[in-house]
């Protein structure tokens, strides 16, 4: 599957069985993306915030 980082636009191929909620490291801009949406047209990123995260633990 095809995903565009909204970081910088760059599209890159994406594993198949990924999943909502996975973060993927834009191969470009290297940037944390979380999976939102995956559909036909291929996966929706949106940037993770990952320092602000509450692991909840
Ligand atoms: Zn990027």
């Amino acid at each position: 599957m095809k995903g565009k980082c909204p970081g910088c636009f760059f599209e890159f191929d994406i594993v198949d069985d990924v999943m909502i909620g996975e973060i993927i490291e834009c191969p470009d801009c290297a940037i944390q993306l979380e999976v939102v949406e995956k559909n036909n047209g291929g996966i929706v990123f949106e940037v993770a915030h990952l320092e602000e995260e509450d692991w909840g633990e």
